[in-house]
């Protein structure tokens, strides 16, 4: 079996080198040729835990190979994934001009039958436009050749997404022949081994899958938040309020963690493009307007603590450990950073910030309107105080010694709930963090 994976980011990437990984022809293609080169090269655009390896091993052995031209690489392929973005438009809805480019070169240069796949995360009613895209283009060509459509969203989280996709808690496919059914399962048979479910669907609710999935984490996330910021009000710890209620299994323990707001590639287009599909429709979502409305509110609480504290801040000096929207990825997407950052500078405060991985990308959308350090403590000298922003492992036990001796002041702002409020005041600091009574 031979597959394309058009789009080669983080999904069309993570999607074609696993299925080389299980021994399948895979070509990805890309019109990033910087992309493509590189990889050739075997250096990738993104950091993802275990996945340079994998591209490495399976490009030397002639699995998995890249490509700028889709015209001649997908010809003798069975099955075409379709994996490029799909960013909000102006008005919050998925932008599907991308998407439906591919489908119309499809078309316009396949030579046989084959399953056209939807990767991407679009609304319903998408894999009929890929349909109608890809049939134009071949009526253009007065050519009469078979095909279907199929919808297979992809969950993968990134920082775990080798494994996500490896060892999947589900595969969602959604399609409408029994050609396109057997040719998926036969695809995905050597993820199923270890009895994880494949679950078949019409194509319109594999599409909407996708979106109430990340409807409901996000709407975990901000309620969470929520919670959290009404203890604090009421002198309760939202630790332990996590803790009793996540121990009830209808609710759980993941997903419960208050913060500083959800980010990333996909939470926030997502909520935006499936309320605007619903209001497309005359139909309000009004609990997904208030997740995004109280997303929008908890990406200022950390700030408005740091100005209660100092007042004018004009002048002050910050440290931030941690950019990235989540540890173990390098994405800079709607990170939580990037608004306190941008509220900082606009009230005449600098910062530095050190993240393990993320500084690269980071510079690329700040500049050098912040200053990046070589490690987490150089970040701390002549700071007024320490932001922790992103809960990267190597912050939890910090020699909190050297924090002390380095900050200006012995002031910490704790965006993700990583230390005990009790050690910090036993440690001689000010530590405020989220849900929880500021010491
Ligand atoms: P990305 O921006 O990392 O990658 C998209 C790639 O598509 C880019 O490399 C771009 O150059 C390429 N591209 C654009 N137009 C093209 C064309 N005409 N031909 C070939 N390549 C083209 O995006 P991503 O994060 O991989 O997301 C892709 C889709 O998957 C989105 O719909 C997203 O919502 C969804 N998704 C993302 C994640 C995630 O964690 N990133 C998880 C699940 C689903």
């Amino acid at each position: 079996m031979k597959i394309a994976v058009i789009g080669t980011g983080y999904v069309g990437l993570v999607t074609g080198t696993c299925f080389a990984e299980v021994g399948i022809e895979v070509i990805c293609i890309d019109i990033d040729k910087n992309k493509i080169d590189n990889l050739k090269k075997g250096i990738l655009p993104i950091y993802e835990p275990g996945l340079e390896e994998m591209v490495v091993r399976n490009h030397r052995d002639g699995r998995l190979n890249f490509s700028t031209d889709l015209s001649g690489s997908i010809k003798d392929c069975d099955v075409a994934f379709i994996a490029v973005g799909t960013p909000p438009g102006e008005d919050g809805s998925a932008d599907l001009k991308y998407v439906i480019a591919v489908a119309d070169a499809i078309g316009k240069n396949m030579e046989e039958y084959l399953v056209v796949v939807t990767k991407s995360t679009v609304p319903v009613g998408t894999a009929n436009k890929v349909k109608n895209s890809v049939q134009n283009a071949l009526d253009e060509r007065n050519l009469k050749i078979e095909f279907d459509v199929a919808s297979n969203p992809e969950f993968l989280k990134e920082g775990a997404a080798v494994d996500d996709f490896l060892k999947p808690d589900r595969i969602i496919i959604g399609l409408e022949t029994d050609r396109a059914a057997e040719i998926m399962k036969r695809l995905y048979k050597p993820f199923l081994l270890n009895g994880h479910p494949i679950i078949f669907m019409d194509i319109p609710s594999a599409e909407m899958t996708k979106y109430a999935a990340n409807a409901m984490l996000a709407t975990k996330i901000s309620f969470m938040n929520d919670i959290a910021n009404l203890c604090e009000i009421m002198g309760a710890d939202v630790s332990y309020v996590r803790q009793g209620i996540g121990s009830d299994p209808r609710i759980g323990h993941k997903f419960i963690y208050p913060g500083i707001g959800y980010g990333g590639s996909c939470f926030p287009k997502d909520v935006k493009a499936l309320a605007k599909t619903a209001h497309e429709q005359g139909y309000k979502m009004q609990i997904l307007e208030a997740v995004e409305s109280v997303n929008d509110f908890q990406k200022s609480v950390l700030f408005n603590k740091i100005k209660k504290h100092f007042g004018s801040l004009e002048g002050k000096h910050f440290a931030m450990w941690g950019l990235a929207f989540k540890p173990k990825t390098d994405d800079m997407r709607e990170a939580p950073s990037l608004v306190i950052i941008e509220k900082l500078l606009s009230e005449g405060a600098t910062v530095t910030a050190y993240d393990p991985v993320a500084m690269h990308e980071a510079e690329k959308v700040l500049g050098n309107s912040i200053t990046f350090a070589k490690t987490q403590y150089d970040t701390l000298d002549n700071a007024d105080a320490l932001l922790i922003v992103t809960e990267w492992p190597e912050f939890r036990s910090p020699k909190f010694e050297e924090i002390g001796l380095r900050l200006k002041n012995k002031v910490i702002f704790d965006g993700r709930n990583i230390y005990e409020p009790t050690e910090m005041k036993e440690l001689g600091f000010a530590y405020a963090c989220i849900g929880r009574k500021d010491t």
